[in-house]
């Protein structure tokens, strides 16, 4: 089958909510992707902040496939080492006392907005909180999810949403403080905003919040979906601040492809949130999932994954500095560890396209970053390789635009 039909069977069958980029991928290893045509990428994209260990990690394959061999699903109405194993090095990663494993981001936004509800119905004895959530955020397309979602785009056609959301400035304590009521049960954030453009909580704003929490009893839920499990150059990147919140979800590289998330919380609100009967889960934190998570932890430690990602972000950081200093069209640079952004006036979704031409994929986010969240095992010459191709495609759209200009 040729690409093209390839691309056809997959527009005739899938519903149509991506405009995807015209490369069928095949496989991968390591840093690097290859299409169906045996046509090679350099991936700083990771699958959306998935694959930190990058593709075809054989010891993380093996796990996977003896846990297969072994038991796939039980439901949870049962034990397996597996999960128990997994939710064990989630807690002692993270320093949060209770986990429970979802099947994605979204629904570990659900289950945080839903712990924080129960934790303020207990205490009150009655509902009709109040959730205060930022401008520009992401944290999910599920209703509960979009609901906290700062995207009027993504939310409008959708509403009526869960009621009793409240929209504040990130990285603006006075204008949280301005939506604060008696009714406020959480506040929710991204500790470094991803989709909305690669934005980190500044220490200030972290510490402001967290006081206005402990002030208030109101629960601070910190998304680290995106920012967590290493790539900030800690495990967790609230750990970066020293500032720890009640709730916190998890997904994207916690299974490193497979398909799990997690909303965690301490125990001081566990106690009197979510109990039996409250909430629950079929797929949820299955011993195969559990298998790839306990893997995750197990490899991210002893490889000292986050002193790697803290080293070669830096490197990157640099690079990208640099870039800002030599293109006019790159304005500005955001970002720590190994998840980055450039503000781009040209446009990103072209710079995207061209980049897959020239053998390297990156992401965009918001309507004018380029995104750089790679496989955390990349090294310097993948990132002097990405900055290589990166300029290229950038001097040639700079040339396109010179020739356009003299035509003119
Ligand atoms: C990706 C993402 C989500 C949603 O996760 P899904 O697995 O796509 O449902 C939520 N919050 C943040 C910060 C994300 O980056």
């Amino acid at each position: 089958m040729s690409k093209e039909q390839q691309i056809k069977q997959a527009e005739d069958a899938l519903l149509h909510v991506y405009n995807r980029f015209s490369l069928v991928l095949d496989r991968g290893d390591g840093a690097y992707l290859y299409d169906t045509d045996g046509k090679q990428y350099l991936d700083f994209a990771a699958g959306i902040a998935v694959m930190a260990f990058g593709y075809n990690n054989k010891e993380y394959n093996d796990a996977l496939k003896a846990q297969v061999d072994k038991l796939l699903h039980t439901s949870n109405l049962y034990y397996s080492v597996p999960t128990a194993t997994a939710a064990q090095a989630l807690t002692k990663a993270s320093g949060m006392d209770r986990v429970f494993f979802t099947n994605s981001g979204a629904e570990a936004i659900e289950g945080a907005i839903k712990a924080a509800k129960k934790y303020a119905y207990t205490r009150d004895g009655h509902g009709g909180h109040e959730i205060i959530a930022m401008n520009h955020s992401f944290h999910g397309r599920t209703i509960g999810a979009l609901s906290v979602t700062g995207n009027e785009h993504y939310r409008e056609p959708f509403e009526p949403l869960m009621p009793g959301v409240k929209y504040a400035d990130f990285n603006d304590l006075d204008s949280v403080k301005a939506q604060v009521t008696d009714k406020t049960c959480a506040i929710i954030f991204e500790t470094i905003q991803g989709e909305g453009g690669i934005y980190p909580a500044s220490k200030e704003f972290m510490e402001g919040v967290r006081a206005l929490c402990d002030e208030n009893d109101i629960l601070l839920i910190l998304d680290e979906i995106q920012c967590g499990v290493g790539r900030s150059g800690h495990m967790f990147a609230w750990q970066g601040y020293g500032v720890k919140p009640d709730i916190m979800t998890s997904a994207k590289a916690l299974g490193c492809g497979v398909p799990v998330g997690a909303f965690l919380m301490t125990e001081r609100v566990a106690k009197t949130s979510l109990m039996p009967g409250d909430h629950g889960t079929t797929y949820g934190g299955n011993p195969f999932v559990g298998a790839a998570v306990t893997k995750v932890f197990e490899m991210m430690e002893r490889e000292q994954m986050t002193a790697h990602v803290q080293e070669i972000g830096a490197y990157l950081s640099q690079k990208l500095d640099m870039l800002v200093d030599k293109y006019d069209c790159l304005t500005a640079h955001r970002g720590v560890g190994l998840m980055h952004g450039l503000v781009c006036t040209k446009k990103v979704a072209e710079v995207s396209a061209k980049a897959l031409e020239k053998g390297l994929i990156v992401i965009t986010a918001g309507s004018d970053v380029i995104r750089f969240v790679p496989p955390l095992i990349i090294e310097k010459e993948h990132v002097d390789e990405m900055i290589e191709k990166l300029s290229a495609v950038l001097d040639e759209m700079d040339e396109t635009a010179l020739n356009r200009n003299k035509q003119k």
